[in-house]
């Protein structure tokens, strides 16, 4: 009997918070304390106004909107790219319960971040309907895992924008043709080569003419959701917006990111040219 209220207590009473190790006291189908919950805040900073990654130094530009050194030399693939959180800490420890723990609840969390992340980029957007397109897995990883995080991450993100009606969700649009190999010390030419062929978009019609806003967990050096963007708008989708929880943001570049299977080194920027205020973001 004393057996059977241990093991209920434990049910209902998870042992300890899965970040911090501090006991929990209550009940919650997330195993993360409040006080680690509490820790993982919004990007404070300045960010590019284009891809949201980190600026060196400030530059006015005519538009008034912030654009780092990578984004003014080239104009990437989607139109803008947001983030809710810098990818360190609390919010790096969450993403990794779900994605090498399986710890499912914590996608709600995540989601309700990034809708607030989203609710930023909507604003300057005149958008009508959008699909929702999460980064799919290749089909061998999903069954291994049992589930794609950014399909959970966008579903729960769909629960908790102001105005769903204007998203659907597409979770099938694009498809994984082949895994790709570790992205650690390519150089961003390598990393374009690597990830060329590697998706597909299943039917082309479905996305033609839309806009579309594509769904990950993390933006490390963005040559994954780049090249989603790239055959999204080659099968016809009029623009892409990506939107991830968390983005790589720390200046130390030198340190090498190695985030399971989309390792990638972090973005490695020369000099960064400066920006004016980001109007709305
Ligand atoms: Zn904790
Ligand atoms: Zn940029």
């Amino acid at each position: 009997m004393r057996q059977v209220a241990v093991s209920l207590f434990s049910v209902l009473f998870p042992s300890d918070c899965r970040i911090c190790g501090e006991p929990l006291f209550e009940l919650s189908r997330l195993p993360v304390c409040r006080e680690c919950l509490a820790t993982i805040r919004p990007i404070g900073e300045e960010v590019c106004s284009i891809c949201g990654g980190r600026l060196f130094s400030p530059y006015a530009l005519e538009s008034g909107e912030a654009r780092c050194g990578m984004c003014l030399r080239i104009a990437p693939m989607f139109a803008r790219a947001v983030a809710y959180g810098s990818y360190e800490a609390g919010l790096r420890d969450l993403i990794h319960l779900l994605k090498f723990e399986g710890v499912r609840p914590a996608a709600a969390v995540l989601g309700r971040m990034l809708a607030e992340a989203i609710s930023k980029l909507e604003a300057p957007v005149p958008w009508s309907e959008v699909i929702v397109v999460p980064v799919p897995l290749h089909h061998a990883k999903r069954r291994q895992r049992g589930f794609n995080q950014a399909e959970l991450i966008a579903r729960a993100v769909l629960k908790n924008l102001a105005d769903p009606a204007r998203f659907r969700l597409y979770p099938r649009a694009l498809e994984r043709k082949r895994e790709t190999a570790s992205q650690v010390g390519l150089t961003s030419h390598q990393r374009r080569v690597n990830l060329r062929g590697a998706f597909v978009v299943a039917e082309p019609q479905n996305v033609k003419d839309k806009e579309v806003l594509l769904v990950d967990d993390v933006y490390t050096t963005g040559a994954t959701v780049s090249e989603c963007a790239r055959v999204l708008l080659r099968a016809g989708a009029s623009k892409v917006y990506v939107a991830t929880v968390a983005r790589t943001l720390k200046a130390s570049a030198q340190h090498l990111e190695i985030s399971g299977e989309d390792s990638q080194t972090k973005e490695i920027s020369p000099a960064e040219t400066p920006l004016a205020k980001a109007v709305g973001m």
